[in-house]
């Protein structure tokens, strides 16, 4: 049983092809848990089990995998001992369409290796990962991968981590020659040289003495190593003066570990995990600096009774409180996994947990630890572990699961808004239940899908985070569901925005024989006049004396809510404000019914008053091409009303940076790919919703009324 000093829950974050999954099969592989190494290129790669990834060479689903690795770490009396870690390795996808599931594993990782390539550096792209794991104080160590490659600059990437990431890079290692005479590594901590056998993959690892040529480079930058250190403890700045020589191993370690953890500078060490060298030091720096949940500050929550701040310990002594960051469809069973990070408190399989979501209990069957190639079954759980639980229909992601005499819920994940949507239905009429079923759980697994039913048309649209994302989501339906689909055009997910603020008076009455309807309300609608976090309706009720029953209140809310789903032109309003001033009611005739309408009735007409314009998503587009291609690259971006917000020179390549609207984008990456020969590679990301130019809005509103 590993301990919670034992225990690392890690991140592997990456730009796509520095090479995240190779380094991650060389760990399962000197971890001992896959016998054979699985080539990339081939297909094989243990962690990228859905076919889609194998196929376009992404990983796309945040699969947890542990392992275990035995190594020298830090006692609590500050003693170095060899003892088995237990590594739980959270898999944080590449793709830029999939921030959201790198951000929702960010959440439950208590550290992180970065892979950057030893020849593309700091690429766009790894600066988005950077910031969010800044964003969640994930503490890093860092590895620079393909030292063997062409081009390959050590001392060139630490100095982009540093100017573009901002942070303290400090080597902990150099390595030995570069290229194709990259031959192994300088430990600065250990004062040694390390090589690997080619013959057993690098499985052998010899310690050997620093090479001559290399002693004095190796000399200069332990002193430098340690003369940073020593900034960050002050026993060790006084020993630095006095008595150089006596500082020890132990005190290296174990400042090291203390800055890492708490971010103060970024241990960057190299290898080339393709040519199987650097794997099994990284392993251990993972044991020696990244933290245990013991390390880590409590967790921040709310008491669901009193919805004030609470915190719990990563301890197995306070209450079961668990966050489930995850659902995924196990490839070969077909069956549900919701994975779990179990944060305080242990919990046996067959008890019950309480669901804050659902405010009901639910028995948690099974729970299992997935490792490359088996699956374990778990009897429990405790503070610390990251776990699947199977046979759960009801945990969804971002659902905390805890106690219920202690009830917490941990904040809640916030998820970007869908940007695109896509008309499908099935092919074969018979296919409808199947479909319905495939969506069920595709939106289960994935909060950033949504699916809309148009009132008027009946057709079913699928909403989600750009092209890739929807293209990944039909294929899915279509492999894994076995459901073949007719799909529309993409189509940008257009939003509306009031401008103006107006006051506006409505009379609902129907009073001909029987019993009738009747209601008056007199309110002020318009944009919201303070911005406000939650997006959605500001409803403000001024009404005095009793002239609206108060019972009928919420249905004048409501009728404005769903009003503004429809907008004035089919596209929702995303924000505004409504001030209920004065009203009346007729004793018998008023019901709720009729509040509701009235409010609908009015929304209608004073949308029109106030002065309603078309928003669109716009894009921040990053081009990154070769010297040589900047003019045709913006040009390009100019006819799709692009903005050029920045062009930046690195060595031969030149990074632009633009805002586009989302609906100029279509079939971008081909056009792209031929402007600039293939060489240039663009990543998008969802900025803001901003108004649509006039003409522009025009020609949308009349093609929407066709
Ligand atoms: P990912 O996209 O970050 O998961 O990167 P991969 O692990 O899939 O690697 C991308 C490509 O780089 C593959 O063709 C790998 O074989 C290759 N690669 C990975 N590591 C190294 C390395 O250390 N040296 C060299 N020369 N190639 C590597």
């Amino acid at each position: 049983m590993p301990t919670l000093r034992t225990l690392r829950n890690i991140g592997i974050a990456a730009h796509v092809d520095a090479g995240k999954t190779t380094t991650t099969e060389r760990i399962l592989y000197y971890t001992g848990i896959k016998h054979k190494i699985g080539e990339v290129h081939e297909g094989a790669a243990t962690m990228d089990y859905m076919a889609q990834e194998q196929e376009r060479g992404i990983t796309i689903t945040a699969a947890a995998t542990s392992t275990e690795w035995e190594c020298e770490i830090l006692q609590p009396d500050g003693a170095i001992k060899k003892e088995t870690i237990q590594i739980n390795i959270i898999d944080t996808p590449g793709h830029i369409d999939f921030t959201v599931e790198v951000e929702r594993s960010l959440r439950v990782l208590d550290g992180m290796i970065g892979v950057f390539c030893a020849v593309g550096g700091v690429e766009p792209q790894s600066e988005t990962v950077w910031r969010q794991a800044d964003k969640y104080s994930v503490p890093r160590i860092c590895f620079i991968n393909k030292m063997d490659r062409m081009g390959a600059d050590f001392f060139g990437v630490i100095s982009e981590i540093e100017g573009k990431l901002g942070a303290d890079a400090l080597p902990i290692q150099l390595p030995i020659g570069k290229e194709d005479d990259f031959s192994g590594i300088i430990d600065l901590v250990n004062n040694c040289a390390l090589f690997w056998d080619e013959e057993d993959k690098g499985l052998t690892m010899r310690t050997e003495e620093i090479p001559a040529p290399m002693k004095a480079i190796a000399a200069e930058y332990r002193e430098k190593l340690i003369q940073r250190l020593a900034l960050e403890d002050d026993a060790l700045f006084e020993k630095m003066e006095e008595a150089p020589e006596s500082i020890t191993r132990e005190e290296i370690i174990s400042t090291l570990r203390k800055g890492t953890i708490a971010m103060s500078f970024l241990p960057v060490m190299c290898g080339s995990s393709l040519r199987n060298k650097g794997v099994q030091p990284l392993l251990s720096a993972v044991g020696q600096y990244l933290p245990s949940p013991e390390d880590l500050p409590d967790v921040a929550g709310m008491d669901v009774d009193t919805e004030e701040p609470i915190t719990r310990k990563h301890s197995e002594k306070d209450p079961f409180a668990a966050l489930c960051f995850k659902i995924a469809t196990d490839p070969t069973s077909r069956r549900t996994i919701a994975f779990l990070r179990v944060y305080s408190g242990k919990l046996r399989a067959g008890e019950q947990v309480y669901n804050v979501r659902t405010k009901k209990r639910e028995r948690i069957s099974q729970f299992i630890k997935i490792h490359a190639d088996k699956k374990e079954a778990l009897q429990e759980v405790t503070a610390g572990d990251i776990c699947g639980v199977t046979g759960s229909k009801i945990l969804k992601t971002g659902d905390t699961i805890c106690s219920e005499a202690d009830k917490i819920a941990f904040e809640k994940m916030t998820f970007p808004e869908p940007v695109m949507g896509i008309v499908i239905e099935p092919q074969k009429k018979t296919d409808l239940d199947k479909l319905s079923n495939a969506l069920s759980k595709l939106l289960g697994e994935d909060p950033t899908l949504h699916v809309e039913v148009n009132h008027e048309t009946k057709q079913t649209i699928l909403k989600g985070m750009g092209e890739l994302h929807l293209d990944i989501i039909i294929d899915r339906i279509r492999r894994e569901f076995d459901v073949e689909l007719n799909q529309g055009k993409p189509q940008v997910a257009y939003r509306e925005a009031l401008t103006a603020t107006v006051e506006h008076r409505e009379v609902h009455k129907k009073q001909s024989g029987g019993r009738g309807q009747f209601a008056d309300i007199k309110f002020i609608i318009g944009p919201k006049t303070e911005e406000t976090e939650e997006k959605g309706l500001l409803f403000i009720n001024k009404v005095t004396g009793g002239n609206i029953p108060s019972e009928y209140i919420p249905s004048v809310k409501n009728g404005f809510e769903m009003s503004m789903k429809e907008g004035t032109t089919g596209y929702p309003i995303e924000d505004m404000q409504v001030t209920l001033l004065d009203g009346s009611f007729h004793p018998v005739d008023s019901d709720c019914l009729s509040f509701d309408l009235v409010a609908r009735k009015g929304a209608r007409k004073s949308f029109k008053e106030a002065k309603p314009i078309l928003l669109e998503p716009i894009m921040e587009v990053e081009v990154t091409a070769p010297e040589g291609h900047t003019g045709k690259v913006t040009g390009d971006l100019n006819k799709r009303r692009g903005f050029i917000r920045n062009i930046e020179r690195k060595k031969n390549t030149e990074i632009i940076k633009a805002e586009v609207p989302l609906s100029e984008l279509f079939g971008y990456t081909s056009t792209i790919r031929s402007i600039t020969s293939g060489r240039a590679a663009a990543i998008r990301t969802f900025l803001a919703y901003k108004p649509v130019p006039p003409h522009i809005a025009e020609a949308i509103k009349e093609e929407n009324n066709n």
